[in-house]
C-alpha cells in the first residue's frame, strides 16, 4: 500500500500526500497490468508523478464492485434523505480540501489557481450541494385512467453508471456527473481523462469518509483501454460521456453492446452574435470571457465571433483592446495570470496548426498567433492569444473547433444571414446574441440551433440550468433538474382496483 503515495510539493509550496492506485471498492488498488501514466506540467514540460493506469480486467473489479454496492442494502435501501445528508457531508469535506484539491488542478492542468479555486471548486461543492437537496425530491406521479385502475409511476436509479470524464476542467466533469448519479441512488464507476489524472486521485481519498464501499469508483486510464473497458462492459447500464464529437461516436457504437442508455456531451463551434443595436463595450468584455477563459478549452466556448457589418471595425478594435489589457498569459499559480498553458503538447501542437491553417487560408492574424516564451524559461505550452478577422465561413479556422485561445470573427448583414451563418454547422451546442433589442433577443434565441443560448452574456453557466448540445455536440441533458432525469429510470405500476374478469 506504501508505494501506492507519493509526497508531493506543488509549485506554490504546498504539501500534499497523492494516492497514486486504481480506486475500487473504497481502497487504492495497484494495476492489474502494470501500466502507469504520467502527468506532466503543463507549464515546464516538467514530470509530476505517474499512477496507475485500469486494464480491463481492472475495470471489471470496479463494475462488480458498483453492482455489489448498488445491490446491497446499506445503499440501495439508504433512505433518500440520509443519502441526500451523506452528500452534504461530502460537499463539506471537499470544501475543507479545496486548497489542496484547487492546487493539483492548476499544476496538472495549467488552468490559473485562482480559478481553480474560486471557480471550479465552488462549482463542485454547489453542484453536490445542489444534487444532495435534490436526493428526497424525486418524486413519480399519479396518472389517472379509470375507476378500477390505479396507476403510479417510481423514479428510479438506472444501475452502475459509467461516466468518462474530459481534461478541461477535471473535478467539475466530475461532479456534474457524479452529483446526480450519487442523488438517484445509482452506482459508479468513473474515468478521468488520462492529461489530468492527479485531483481525481485526492478527490477520491475522501469518498470512504462518506460512502460505502463500492459506491463510487474511479478508474484512471487511457481512452482506448480503460474508456473502451467501461463502454463495452455488458454489466454496466450507463454511460455518461463529455468529450470530443468524435469520440463520443466511437463510444455510441461501442455502448449499443448492451443497449447502454447514454448521454454524451461532445465538440461544439458556438456562435456569438452581435448586432448593431448591441452595447459594444459589453459585448467585446462578454465576448473576450466566452473564448478566452480556461485556455480556450471549453466546449461551449464561442469561438465564432459574427458581427453586423456597420459596427465591425469598431467592434474588433474594442476586442482587441480587452484582449491586450485582460489576457495576461502567464504562471498559473501567480494571482494575475489570466491564461495559463495549453493541457499539453498535443494540444499546443493542434492549435500553433489551425493558426498555419488559418494564414494559408488567407484570413487576417489581428493579434496573437505566436507561442508566448516569456514563462517557465520558454518551455511549456503557452499560446499568445489568437483573433482572426475577416475570416469566410469556407475556412477551417471558421468551421472546425480549435480548443484554444483562438477565435475568428466575420461580419454579417441582416439578422437572416446571422442565424444562417450561426447554424450553418454540425455542432450546436453554445450560442450568444448581443443586442439591446428585447424582441430581436428572443427571437433569435428561439431561432438558433444549439442547446444552450446566452442573451447578453457568454458562457455564465450555472448548475442549476440544463447542460447541453443539438445536432452533433451531444444526446441528453446535464445539470439542473433535466441532469437528474438522466440518472432516473420511469417505471410504471398498474393497481387493479376492482376490475374482476
Ligand atoms: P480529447 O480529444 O480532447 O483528448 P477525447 O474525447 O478523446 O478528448 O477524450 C475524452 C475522454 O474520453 C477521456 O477520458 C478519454 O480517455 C476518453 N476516451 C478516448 N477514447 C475513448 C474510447 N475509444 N472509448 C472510451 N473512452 C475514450
Amino acid at each position: 500500500m506504501s508505494d501506492l503515495k507519493v509526497e508531493l510539493t506543488a509549485p506554490n509550496g504546498k504539501k500534499i500526500t497523492l494516492p497514486t492506485g486504481l480506486f475500487i471498492n473504497n481502497e487504492f488498488v495497484k494495476s492489474s497490468s502494470g501500466e502507469k501514466i504520467t502527468s506532466i506540467n503543463p507549464s515546464d514540460e516538467s514530470e509530476i508523478c505517474s499512477v496507475e493506469a485500469a486494464s480491463a480486467d481492472d475495470v471489471d473489479k470496479a463494475v462488480k464492485a458498483a453492482r455489489a454496492a448498488f445491490n446491497d442494502p446499506s445503499w440501495r435501501d439508504l433512505g433518500a434523505t440520509e443519502r441526500g445528508a451523506l452528500m452534504y457531508k461530502w460537499a463539506d469535506l471537499i470544501e475543507e480540501h479545496k486548497e489542496a484539491l484547487a492546487t493539483l488542478e492548476t499544476w496538472d492542468n495549467g488552468k490559473p489557481y485562482q480559478v481553480a479555486l474560486n471557480e471550479d471548486l465552488g462549482e463542485v461543492v454547489s453542484t453536490i450541494r445542489y444534487y444532495a437537496g435534490w436526493a428526497d425530491k424525486i418524486t413519480g406521479e399519479t396518472i389517472p385512467t379509470t375507476p378500477q385502475k390505479f396507476a403510479y409511476t417510481l423514479k428510479q436509479p438506472i444501475g452502475v453508471c459509467g461516466q468518462i470524464i474530459p481534461w478541461n476542467y477535471p473535478l467539475a466533469m466530475a461532479a456534474w456527473k457524479l452529483g446526480p448519479a450519487i442523488a438517484a441512488g445509482n452506482t459508479v464507476v468513473l474515468k478521468p481523462a488520462e492529461q489530468t489524472p492527479l485531483s481525481i486521485l485526492y478527490f477520491a481519498s475522501l469518498i470512504p469518509e462518506v460512502f460505502p464501499k463500492g459506491v463510487i469508483n474511479i478508474v484512471n486510464g487511457h481512452g482506448r483501454e480503460t474508456g473502451h473497458a467501461i463502454a463495452s462492459h455488458l454489466d454496466i447500464d450507463k454511460v455518461a460521456f463529455t468529450g470530443s464529437t468524435i469520440t463520443g461516436k466511437q463510444i455510441m457504437k461501442t455502448a449499443s453492446i448492451n443497449m447502454k442508455n447514454i448521454t454524451l456531451e461532445t465538440g461544439g463551434k458556438s456562435p456569438l452574435l452581435v448586432f448593431d443595436d448591441a452595447d459594444l463595450d459589453q459585448a467585446a468584455k462578454w465576448a473576450h470571457i466566452g473564448i478566452m477563459s480556461n485556455q480556450g478549452q471549453i466546449c461551449t466556448a464561442t469561438s465564432r465571433i459574427l458581427v453586423q457589418e456597420g459596427i465591425y471595425d469598431k467592434f474588433v478594435e474594442l476586442f482587441k483592446e480587452v484582449v491586450k489589457s485582460t489576457s495576461k498569459v502567464g504562471d498559473p499559480f501567480s494571482d494575475d495570470t489570466f491564461q495559463g498553458p495549453q493541457v499539453t503538447k498535443a494540444q499546443y501542437e493542434r492549435v500553433l496548426s489551425y493558426i498555419e491553417a488559418g494564414k494559408s487560408e488567407g484570413a487576417e492574424l489581428a493579434t496573437g498567433g505566436v507561442p508566448h516564451k516569456n514563462v517557465g524559461g520558454g518551455k511549456g505550452f503557452f499560446i499568445e492569444p489568437t483573433v482572426f478577422t475577416n475570416v469566410k465561413d469556407d475556412m477551417k479556422i471558421y468551421k472546425e473547433e480549435i480548443f484554444g485561445p483562438f477565435v475568428v470573427i466575420a461580419s454579417f448583414k441582416t439578422e437572416e444571414d446571422a442565424l444562417q451563418m450561426a447554424n450553418d454547422t454540425t455542432y450546436g451546442l453554445g450560442s450568444a446574441v448581443f443586442t439591446t433589442n428585447i424582441e430581436r433577443a428572443h427571437r433569435v434565441a428561439a431561432r438558433i440551433e444549439a442547446g444552450m443560448v446566452w442573451i447578453n452574456s457568454s458562457n455564465d453557466s450555472d448548475f442549476r440550468v440544463p447542460f447541453g448540445g443539438v445536432k452533433q455536440s451531444g444526446i441528453g441533458r446535464e445539470l439542473g433538474e433535466a441532469g437528474l432525469g438522466a440518472y432516473t429510470q420511469t417505471k410504471a405500476v398498474h393497481v387493479n382496483m376492482g376490475l374482476k374478469l
